[in-house]
């Protein structure tokens, strides 16, 4: 049987498929660059994304919800299993892909297309997932709850950081807008008349220290005043923060929210003001990085040459990937772009996506991502057992509610 060698002779296959390509996928890169689309304004870069797929026989269609610039690509050879490469492609105000974004849409893409051309025996489905608008309202959470991943078996992505990593630990966040309302009143000459909005947010902030310093470790709580009065005669009537509350998983972070809204409550109520609450933005869950699939990604990525640091993350933001992970067994790699210190969402970080550093994270990671997909389409028992880690590993979902 020559079924030990095939995965193997599959695997080169795919290596070389990847390097063969790679100036077709470095040109889209450069044109993501020079084209850079606001978060759901993707409207060019996704089609672009999606039309060498539909070339490659992918069935595409746009629009997931309320998400016109959302697609899904999909090359069915079988029912199961469902591998979705979730491809990303907004860019930043003024810096253009400070993310890197038009890395991490056209790993997803090549990724797909260099898999489809050794995947023909293999049965299941490739699919590409566009999600759009990962800067703003975090699409992905918007396709979650659309039901996009209710037959995805695994999902994988890439991102480009300063550092190769498989382990990509992120904290589940919520933000939330305060509104105080006073009553205005001049502000010298009749200040008894008025209520001052600006005094209980005042407050907010200083409590905020004492709510972080209470709490487990890992709450943060950011914020700044977005309305805090008009003129210094005039008592303030209105007074409006935003706020931003981190923690490192979606339970803590709802029992934060839970205290945060509470006390935000009492202050209206002993300063005699009105107070409106209102949560902006999706809710981001902490990343569950699976295991098994992380296991068979940082492998693959040995066999290229490629070690990864997965020692505990220190610097950690929030990822629309996280509430992917807790729906299906899921990964986000980081490959390294830039060298440690420079900062993502700048215009360095953008420029380094179109350098030869840009070229070897997109063919290491289409390499990988491939590789890693063929694992899934062909070894059903890396599935099982990233089935039923995802089940242990989500076991607190949904237990408590803000
Ligand atoms: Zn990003």
């Amino acid at each position: 049987m020559s079924s030990e060698r095939q995965p193997q002779d599959l695997k080169n296959a795919i290596r070389e498929a990847a390097r063969r390509r790679l100036p077709e996928f470095m040109e889209m890169v450069r044109w993501l660059y020079h084209h850079p689309e606001l978060s759901g304004e993707e409207k060019e870069s996704s089609r672009r994304l999606a039309e060498p797929l539909r070339r490659a026989g992918f069935t595409v269609s746009f629009g997931v919800g309320d998400l016109p610039t959302a697609f899904v690509a999909r090359r069915r050879r079988g029912k199961r299993p469902v591998l979705a490469y979730l491809a990303e492609y907004d860019a930043l105000p003024e810096i253009g892909h400070g993310c890197g974004h038009n890395l991490i849409g056209t790993a997803a893409m090549g990724a797909a297309l260099v898999l489809d051309e050794v995947a023909a025996d293999l049965g299941g489905e490739i699919r590409v997932l566009g999600t759009p608008a990962e800067e703003t309202l975090g699409g992905k959470v918007a396709m979650v709850e659309a039901g996009v991943f209710a037959d995805v078996d695994a999902a994988l992505m890439v991102h480009p950081a300063s550092e190769d990593r498989v382990l990509s630990d992120s904290l589940a966040c919520q933000s939330l807008e305060v509104a105080y309302l006073g009553r205005g009143a001049h502000a010298v000459a009749h200040p008894e008349k008025g209520i001052n909005a600006l005094d209980p947010l005042l407050a907010l902030f200083s409590a905020r220290d004492a709510l972080m310093r209470q709490s487990r470790p890992g709450l943060r709580i950011v914020g700044v005043i977005r309305e805090g009065g008009v003129r210094p005669n005039v008592i303030p009537e209105r007074a409006v923060g935003h706020f931003s509350l981190r923690a490192p998983d979606r339970e803590r972070l709802a029992a934060a929210l839970s205290a945060f809204r509470n006390h935000a409550r009492r202050l209206a109520a002993s300063y005699g003001c009105k107070v409106e609450l209102t949560l902006t933005d999706f809710a981001y869950d902490e990343m569950l990085t699976n295991r098994p699939l992380a296991d068979a990604y940082r492998a693959n990525l040995a066999s290229l040459g490629v070690a990864v640091n997965d020692a505990p993350r220190e610097n950690m933001g929030s990822l629309d990937m996280g509430n992917v992970s807790h729906a299906v067994p899921s990964v986000h790699p980081f490959f390294a772009l830039v060298p440690q210190g420079l900062a993502s969402h700048t215009r360095e970080f953008a420029q380094a996506t179109i350098t030869e550093a840009g070229e070897a994270g997109l063919l290491r990671s289409v390499q990988a991502l491939a590789m890693t997909g063929l694992d899934i389409l062909a070894d059903p028992d890396l599935l099982r057992r990233a089935r039923e880690e995802h089940r242990e590993s989500g076991r607190g979902r949904g237990k408590s509610e803000a």
